[in-house]
């Protein structure tokens, strides 16, 4: 994997153990603990006597008893949900039933684009389709508490109702896994698009929070830079794919061994996902062909340029 991104492994936080992480703003870790989702899932708890609550975490009974120990005394007037995998939004309904708390989100989840033959169990493995907002928010929509303003910025990419949080009085965003500081973000289709991700990191790179706290590892730093460099590693991805292609038309696996040196195996598959997913841009934008509609069994290969004249 190329090194272009400086990325920031550093993690002191303890499952179950609320610390400060930014002024006003509390961070939990889940004990899920994975090559997806690095130390753990981070639930966040903004303000002080009526909270809110981002990402309320896996379905983990010690993290939510952890959850609901850290804001006992107060009330949780909000829950705020950046998107619907289950290890951020599955602990919702129990929160919610403890707490009486009004659930805000961009909608209920959805694939990016039609479903193809196989894809329904592998989304029904990662995706909480039973999710429902009770509020769902628009792009720019605020909600007001006790001492905080949340701005909603749709970041569709990662999911299709992916959402970021602007908290207004410590100029930070809640990035869930959008940016993160530990690794790129993982797009993946049926979930995740391409075209769709890209635009929402240009969306932020034009924001000027300098600090992005994300749903797995550490604060991101000097985020609009960070994320200029996130585009540039995709930009990057993307010259690999052509230049191989340029030899020849190649199967995902072929380009997956060409672009992703020292891979480590678990994350093979999410490898040939990310390839699935920048070929489906590509074909979409008429640079490389294949057969019928791209999947991962698909063959690819440039698109011939029209002869001129023709
Ligand atoms: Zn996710």
């Amino acid at each position: 994997m190329s090194d272009d991104i400086r990325y920031n492994k550093t993690f002191d936080l303890e499952p179950g153990r609320a610390t400060d992480v930014a002024p006003g703003v509390r961070a939990i870790v889940a004990n899920n603990p994975s090559p997806f989702t690095f130390k753990g899932t981070v639930s966040y708890i903004v303000g002080r006597g009526k909270v809110a609550i981002v990402d309320p975490g896996p379905e983990d009974g010690t993290h939510i008893a952890a959850l609901l120990d850290a804001v006992r005394g107060e009330t949780v007037t909000g829950i705020f949900v950046t998107h619907t995998h289950r290890d951020h939004s599955s602990a919702v309904p129990k929160i919610k039933a403890a707490t009486g708390a009004t659930v805000y989100a961009e909608g209920r989840h959805r694939p990016a684009r039609p479903l193809q033959i196989g894809e329904a169990a592998r989304l029904d493995a990662s995706a909480d389709i039973d999710f429902r907002p009770d509020l769902a928010l628009a792009d720019g929509d605020v909600v007001t508490g006790d001492g905080w303003t949340i701005k909603a910025l749709t970041t569709p990419g990662h999911t299709a109702n992916h959402m970021a949080f602007a908290l207004k009085e410590a100029d930070l965003i809640f990035s869930g896994d959008h940016v993160m500081a530990w690794s790129t973000s993982i797009v993946a289709p049926p979930d995740g698009a391409m075209s769709d991700y890209m635009a929402s990191l240009e969306k932020l790179a034009r924001r000027s929070e300098p600090i992005y706290l994300p749903g797995h590892g550490g604060p991101v730093r000097d985020a609009p830079r960070f994320v200029q460099s996130y585009i540039r590693h995709r930009q990057a991805r993307e010259v690999s794919i052509l230049r191989r292609l340029a030899k020849g038309a190649a199967d995902i696996a072929t380009l997956v061994r060409a672009i992703y040196i020292g891979l480590d195996p678990r994350l093979a598959g999410a490898a040939a996902l990310s390839v699935l997913a920048h070929l489906e841009d590509l074909v979409a934008r008429g640079v490389v062909a294949t057969d019928g509609t791209p999947s991962l069994a698909g063959t690819y290969r440039l698109a011939e340029l029209p002869l001129p004249g023709g």
